[in-house]
């Protein structure tokens, strides 16, 4: 029987009780030297943005209950703000290891950050704060951020920037999360020295990060929990049962076949990472296959518009169907009538070209970005429609429509409602609970046999953790557990 008391924990510090705000710390310990601290190494999957609601923000500019200069590597799931939004603040405040994540991640959070300085800087100044970091904290953030592509076997602890002696026998693996474009599962595995475990093999701890909805539609499906010992899996959709796929493509061809017999104005709240992509994915499979006249579509999103050219180029992560798509010579985010609007000069002409017209404008719940300006010209026209691709939270516009709102302020204007308000709920980049069990499921090891120990059930608002925690136990007999913010939880590891 192995010893549980070799000192590993895992602290929660975000993502507990909430979607947002990711943030985990193993910590683990050279073996037999658990006492001193120099011998402790710390491994830090994901630093997140909290969002929604007004004590985000506060939450956010909270100083951090750990000391950042202590830890030695952060690794990244992927680029989602939260997941990464606290990155540059963590820098600020004396981070100073190795970040680690996929060479897609990399690159959507070098973009994702532009925008978020911007945001914060905006943000604190209206709060007569100062700004939590600056833009040398991203930029160093980004020089000690080392990739590696998916199943590239690497030593996370290795060559850190913070003193740390040795490896601790910790290898790590990126899995596809099948979330979004490079998306990532982080794989860790302790090789247990001869004789420690009565010849037990490797230990194994998976933290999942998002896992993508199945199947998805353009990424590759989530990849097996093979031979983990924990799982710490998200719960986002733990509680539901999203409709199928192919719902939300028929919906999507119903909106735009009737904005173009009224000669009408469709207009998308787009969710700048991904969701956008699919959507003109989706565009593209209807324009091309002739079930729709080819109207013009206007992407009024710069971050959209600057992710175009990674996702262009990184088709080898798509699934066979859309590579299959490709190989046709199709290029499955263009059609001749789109068009990338760059300048809010450029925006606000829109407005005037002729009718029938699609406009995808961010942000995903109008509570920003360009979105608005349109809603406000076009909610009171009854041959406009407004369709909502994602998940709405409380306080903001676009969960005002939602909810049937005859009346809406737009900038301090009272706007009348008179566009048909519509919605596609399966386009979600996320599990539902059947999901999320049969992913569990896939934790055996080669003969098939149930490897799990136990199961950390976060990244859900409570009431959905707790509920898919229950499932867990009752449908797969796991231990499962919705951990408690702050609290280190003992592994074996
Ligand atoms: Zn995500």
């Amino acid at each position: 029987m192995k010893s549980k008391s070799n000192g590993s924990k895992i602290f929660f510090w975000g993502g507990v009780g909430t979607v947002t705000g990711s943030n985990f710390i193993l910590e683990v310990s050279a073996a037999g030297e658990n006492s001193a601290d120099s011998k402790i190494g710390r491994l830090m999957i994901d630093c997140g943005l909290f969002q929604g609601g007004g004590e985000a923000y506060a939450k956010n500019k909270e100083a951090f209950p750990y000391d950042p200069t202590q830890i030695q590597t952060l690794i990244v799931t992927h680029g989602h703000m939260d997941h990464i939004g606290r990155i540059p603040k963590l820098v600020h405040d004396g981070f100073a290891g190795k970040i680690i994540s996929t060479p897609e991640t990399k690159e959507i959070a070098g973009v994702m950050f532009d925008d978020a300085l911007k945001i914060m800087t905006e943000t604190a100044k209206q709060h007569g704060d100062a700004p939590m970091y600056a833009r040398a904290d991203v930029d160093k953030a980004l020089l000690n951020w080392e990739t590696h592509p998916y199943h590239e076997v690497f030593e996370p602890f290795a060559n850190s920037l913070v003193n740390v002696p040795g490896n601790f026998g910790i290898t790590a693996r990126l899995l596809d999360a099948g979330h979004i474009l490079g998306s990532a599962m982080v794989e860790l595995t302790r090789k247990v020295a001869a004789g420690e475990s009565g010849g037990a093999s490797d230990r194994k701890i998976i933290f999942t990060g998002d896992t993508g909805n199945t199947p998805a539609s353009i990424v590759r499906d989530t990849e097996p929990l093979s031979g983990a010992n924990y799982v710490v899996i998200d719960s986002t959709y733990g509680d539901r049962e999203h409709e199928p796929w192919e719902e939300g493509t028929a919906k999507l061809k119903e909106v735009v076949k009737k904005t173009i017999e009224k000669k009408g104005v469709l207009l998308i709240p787009a969710f700048s990472l991904e969701r956008t992509h699919i959507i003109l994915y989706e565009l593209n499979n209807m324009f091309e296959k002739h079930e729709l006249e080819n109207i013009p579509v206007y992407l009024d999103t710069p971050l959209a518009n600057r992710l175009m050219p990674l996702y262009e180029r990184s088709t080898a992560l798509f699934n066979d169907k859309t590579q299959k798509i490709i190989a046709s010579g199709d290029d499955i985010f263009q059609f001749p009538k789109l068009q990338m609007i760059k300048s809010p000069i450029e925006s606000a002409k829109i407005e005037r070209t002729a009718n029938p017209k699609i406009i995808i404008a961010g942000s995903g719940m109008s509570s920003g970005g360009r979105i608005p300006h349109h809603e406000a010209i076009f909610l009171p026209d009854t041959n406009a429609t407004l369709l909502l691709t994602g998940f709405q939270s409380v306080g903001t516009l676009g969960r005002q429509l939602e909810e049937g709102a005859k009346e809406v302020t737009i900038a301090g204007e009272r706007i009348s409602v008179k566009a048909h308000i519509e919605s596609i709920k399966s386009f979600s980049a996320h599990r539902d609970v059947d999901g999320l069990l049969n992913l569990l499921e896939t934790a055996v090891d080669s003969a098939g046999k149930p490897t799990a120990e136990k199961v950390f059930v976060i990244h859900g608002e409570l009431k959905v953790a707790l509920f898919f925690t229950q499932r867990v136990r009752d449908y797969l007999g796991l231990k499962a557990e919705a951990p408690e913010r702050g609290k280190g939880y003992e592994v074996d590891f």
